[in-house]
C-alpha cells in the first residue's frame, strides 16, 4: 500500500487474515485473563521478538508489556502489579535485545530522522534511548524488584534477548 492516507480499505487484508485465524486458529474462547503459566514478560516492540514462543508459551500462558527499549516504566510497574495480584503472575522478566535501536541511537540522532520523515521539528519528542542497556536492565529489575506491592515471593530476572541467535542470556 503506498497511498499515505486512510481509507475504508486499509485494515482489509487484516480483518481478512483474523476470519480465517478466528476459524482456524483461535483457541482461548471463554479463557479468564488470568497469566496461566504465571509469566510476565516486559519486552521491546521490535519486530523480531517473539515473546511467548521464545520461552516456550502460548496464547493464555503470560502477561506481555512492550515499550521501545523494553523499559520498566511506570506503566509497566502498573502492568506487574495487576498482574501479580489479580492475573497470577509469579516470574517476571525483563527482556531487552541485541541491536535495539533504542539502545544503539542517541536521542539527537532519533529526533533527527523523526523529522526527516515527519518533515517537520521533532526536537521536543522525547525518546528516552538507553545509553548502557546492561546498567539500565539492572535498574529496571531493581525498580520492580524494589516495588512496595510487588512481594519478595515473585521472582525477578533481567535477561538479553539476542535477536540474531533467538538465545536469552540471564544477566541479574
Ligand atoms: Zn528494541
Amino acid at each position: 500500500m503506498t497511498d499515505t492516507s486512510t481509507t475504508a480499505t486499509d485494515f482489509d487484508d487484516l480483518l481478512e487474515a483474523n476470519r480465517r485465524y478466528a476459524e482456524t486458529d483461535f483457541a482461548t474462547g471463554g479463557f479468564d485473563g488470568v497469566a496461566h503459566a504465571g509469566v510476565a514478560i516486559v519486552t521491546c516492540m521490535d519486530s523480531r521478538i517473539d515473546p511467548l514462543r521464545m520461552v516456550g508459551l502460548a496464547p493464555g500462558d503470560a502477561k506481555i508489556f512492550r515499550n521501545p527499549g523494553g523499559r520498566v516504566t511506570s506503566n509497566a510497574l502498573e502492568a506487574l502489579v495487576l498482574g501479580v495480584h489479580l492475573l497470577g503472575v509469579r516470574r517476571v522478566l525483563v527482556v531487552p535485545h541485541t541491536r535495539c535501536a533504542m539502545a544503539s541511537a542517541s536521542e539527537q540522532e532519533l529526533r533527527e530522522r523523526v523529522g526527516a520523515s515527519a518533515g517537520q521539528d521533532a526536537s521536543w519528542q522525547a525518546f528516552h534511548v538507553i545509553e548502557d542497556q546492561r546498567g539500565a536492565l539492572l535498574a529496571d529489575v531493581r525498580a520492580v524488584r524494589s516495588h512496595p506491592l510487588i512481594p519478595d515471593t515473585v521472582a525477578v530476572g533481567g535477561f538479553l534477548y539476542d535477536v540474531d541467535s533467538g538465545l536469552l542470556e540471564r544477566v541479574v
